[in-house]
């Protein structure tokens, strides 16, 4: 690989696009050009999100954190190898799923500048941005950080799956990307794609396309916020109806001349973006009024908005871990990367399981991974070699609807480094034997338990939306909150007893 050719490197304030070009390398590696630009991002909402990406890094205080967007979850093995080798040769070998199915890359090298302890402070990892475009992982300067669509993992795939979304989740990227003023969407803005089972839909993104019924064919809803103001789309107008949804978004949000981030942070948001996306979309049909189960809503009536977990921590839904029969007569295999982590070691075996089947793996949005496409003949002999890496593959795992911040070292408000206390508390993941259970896809947690989250300080980042154990470190040990009540604990073991204890109860 050739040496990289910077062009520019400084700081060049550009008011009239409220843009700051703080450092601008332009290389030439592999057939690859990149140009970090990077905005004056103001935390809060009196400015543009902060959101990571792979050219716009966090200074964390652990290092830069990367986030690399991966349009429903897909990821093939080669990519999976090339994350993990930045990983382990740029970064510290972390590797997190996030609760939008991306993945993220911390400890990155930060440049001598970057201010100390300014964890929201936009900065550049140009070598880990030129791998992850060599890699095809980013194929978009400028709609990067506005990449984020989800989708059903198991679409096409499972007996639940009422569309295959997966066509359309390739054809919406590509369309987004190539609309400009589609860049200037909040980083927070979501695009779901729920193949009618109902498990992505239930995330309430701020567009999700919800197939109306069975076939590849049918008209789809088109949900706002999780409300259903009774927008339709029809076949062949799914892509064109989602982004006029966005447009209408960016639209509505200049008229109220607010800084909403969420489609629900606006005033009535739902009913006014879908009147201006019918505008925007001719071919979408708007049929207010219409029952909240007129699509054939399999999971209950869709609510009003509600908040999101933020992405760095869980969604409150885990997701399917261990082995399932798909329609193909094939197997998914769903494992569980403890704490939402994976080391490079564990990626590695992933692309490996990866290769015996379709060549790609799915993260989901409940921080899980899934195989799919692998032979009946093989599905155990992988989920047993996934074991032996350190992932969770036994439904019945303590591990299962655990949750934690970052913590410290890469937090610098935390008073306890979480990942370690609760790893020395629970031990090492990997089963001794009986790994045969079927999968377990569950609305709480494993056999029911209520999920827990730990978190380094009382802002509890990334704590799932419900009932949760909430564990918070106080310097002197951990507090364990639940129903109400509320008790200290010396140590991470006598406090994990406790919550193993609790989520059993509740
Ligand atoms: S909860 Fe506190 S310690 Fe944990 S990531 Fe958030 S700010 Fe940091």
């Amino acid at each position: 690989m050739a040496g990289p050719r910077r062009f520019y490197t400084g700081f060049l304030p550009l008011p009239s696009s409220g843009i700051t070009l703080c450092q601008a390398d332009i290389r030439q590696e592999t057939g690859v050009s990149i140009l970090c630009v990077f905005n004056g991002d103001l935390p809060g909402r009196s400015g543009p999100d902060a959101c990571p990406g792979a050219l716009q890094v966090h200074a964390a205080a652990d290092g830069g954190l990367a986030r690399v967007r991966i349009p429903g979850g897909a990821v093939t093995a080669g990519q999976l190898r090339a994350v993990a080798a930045a990983a382990r040769e740029l970064g510290s070998g972390a590797i997190e799923l996030t609760s939008r199915a991306n993945l993220q890359v911390r400890g990155l090298p930060l440049p001598p500048d970057a201010c100390e302890g300014a964890e929201r402070a936009p900065v550049g990892a140009p070598d880990f941005a030129v791998r992850m475009a060599a890699a095809g992982l980013l194929p978009s300067a400028t709609h990067e950080r506005v990449r984020n669509i989800v989708a059903s993992p198991l679409a096409g795939r499972s007996a639940a799956s009422r569309r295959d979304v997966r066509p359309l989740v390739a054809e919406l990227d590509r369309a987004l990307c190539a609309r400009p003023g589609l860049a200037d969407l909040p980083g927070r803005f979501l695009f779901a794609l729920d193949d009618g089972s109902g498990d992505v839909a239930a995330l309430e993104a701020d567009v999700t396309l919800r197939p109306v019924a069975a076939g590849d064919e049918s008209e789809a809803a088109l949900l706002l916020a999780g409300a259903d103001p009774g927008l339709r789309a029809p076949s062949g107008a799914e892509t064109a109806g989602l982004l006029a949804v966005a447009e209408a978004f960016l639209a509505e949000r200049a008229a109220q001349g607010s800084r909403a981030w969420r489609l629900r942070e606006l005033a009535d948001g739902p009913a006014r973006v879908a009147a201006r996306a019918v505008r925007l979309e001719p071919r979408l049909r708007w049929s207010p009024g219409l029952p909240p189960d007129a699509y054939g809503d399999e999971t209950g009536t869709v609510g009003a908005a509600s908040a999101y977990s933020d992405e760095t921590g869980a969604a409150g839904v885990v997701g399917m871990v261990g082995v399932v029969g798909q329609r193909d007569g094939r197997m998914a295999l769903g494992v569980l990367p403890p704490l939402g982590r994976l080391t490079p070691a564990q990626a590695e075996a992933l692309a490996e399981a990866a290769a015996g089947g379709a060549g790609e793996v799915r993260v989901t949005p409940w921080r899980t991974v899934v195989v799919p496409d692998l032979p009946p003949a093989n599905a155990g002999r992988w989920r047993t070699r996934l074991a032996e890496a350190g992932l969770v593959t036994d439904p019945a795992s303590p591990w299962l609807g655990l949750t934690a911040c970052a913590g410290r070292p890469g937090c610098a408000k935390s008073l306890a480094d979480v990942h370690a206390d609760i790893r020395a508390a629970l031990g090492d993941p990997r089963p001794d034997a009986d790994v045969s259970g079927d999968a377990v896809r569950s609305p709480s947690g494993a056999g029911g338990r209520i999920p827990a989250h730990w978190a380094g300080c009382e802002r509890r980042c990334g704590r799932p939306r419900g009932r949760v154990v909430d564990v918070v470190a106080t310097g002197h040990g951990y507090r364990v909150e639940a129903g109400g009540g509320s008790r200290a604990f010396p140590d991470a073991e006598q406090t994990s007893a406790a919550v193993a204890a609790t989520r059993e109860g509740l």
